[in-house]
């Protein structure tokens, strides 16, 4: 395949704005660009277009703009449906107001398909064709690549995994739902556990705090405290619970992990494992399947955004 024209990838961030250049081809950007995002604030499209502008190639020969957006979206249209934390887009118009205003097509999805798409493109899931991508963090968010195609679905809302139904009288959800995925085993989650757990007089070594973070969780767990080598238990066995879902669903050849919760290594995956196994459906689905962690980082975004962008165009 060639592109003929530079590729300018964007990936909008609760924190950063991030823009970058791209030559057909290359995955190290020409020019790579961020600013704050100040999402509570107006104006971020346009501190976004004002962004694009600043790093457009004088030749001006710029084929298409990719773009790595919190859902939920549309990724047919473009259109933000809302995003809870930039809360002036609402029904929002992203790609067709890139493509008006620059002139050149713009592709929209979001973030979690857009790092599965990277992935697989560039990163831990080079040359499968089916991958299974989940993000653990401060939410759990998931993407699929089946057949070599970005699994994005009828209304572009295809796997919203972190909010898979495990049990209907589970913890409250984020999302206003109780038992999803997301509720057992994202980092907040694993916070609630604790706090609820120390309340009800579980002895521990952690101390309840309002600033009391999955990390801090971790490190009691790797000292040996049982409380919180329990509340990591209880993450991997749902995370696992999950997966053997996803893997009858989408039956992939590697399950890539990003997202800081999943930085814990054996405290979430030894669990994980044991859970995933006791659980899936066939053995046939595990045989040569491969686990492993995300290699692009915090240039999933943008490189998920490259991805679509050189796909689509
Ligand atoms: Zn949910």
């Amino acid at each position: 395949m060639e592109f003929m024209g530079k590729i300018i990838a964007v990936d909008i961030g609760g924190t950063h704005l991030r823009a970058a250049l791209y030559e057909p081809e290359v995955t190290k950007p020409i020019i790579h660009k961020r600013i704050r995002t100040h999402a509570d604030e107006p104006g971020v499209y346009g501190r976004m277009e004002a962004l694009i502008e600043s790093i457009w190639p004088k030749d001006g020969n710029v084929a298409a703009i990719g773009v790595a957006s919190p859902g939920p979206l549309d990724p047919h249209t473009g259109y933000i449906l809302k995003t809870p934390n930039i809360r002036e887009w609402h029904n929002f118009p992203l790609g067709p107001n890139l493509t008006k205003h620059f002139k050149i097509p713009a592709f929209v999805d979001n973030d979690a398909n857009l790092a599965a798409l990277g992935e697989w493109r560039f990163g831990a899931g080079k040359g499968h064709h089916h991958l299974l991508f989940l993000t653990i963090s401060t939410g759990v968010g998931g993407g699929v690549i089946t057949d070599d195609h970005l699994l994005q679905g009828y209304h572009g809302l295809a796997t919203e995994l972190g909010h898979t139904l495990l049990d209907p009288k589970g913890p409250l959800c984020s999302c206003g739902f109780a038992g999803h995925l997301e509720s057992y085993s994202s980092g907040p989650a694993i916070v609630k556990f604790v706090l609820g757990e120390l309340e009800a007089g579980s002895h521990s070594s952690i101390k309840p705090s309002k600033n009391l973070t999955a990390r801090v969780v971790a490190e009691a767990a790797m000292q040996g405290d049982k409380l919180a080598i329990s509340a990591y238990q209880r993450a991997g066995d749902y995370l696992g619970m999950a997966v053997a879902n996803f893997l009858l669903s989408f039956d992939p050849s590697i399950v890539v992990f990003g997202g800081g919760v999943s930085q814990v290594g054996s405290l979430l995956f030894d669990p994980f494992h044991s859970s995933l196994i006791k659980r899936i459906f066939h053995p046939r689905y595990l045989e040569n399947l491969k686990i492993d962690m995300a290699a692009l980082g915090d240039d999933a975004g943008l490189l998920g955004a490259l991805a679509l962008a050189q796909i689509s165009v």
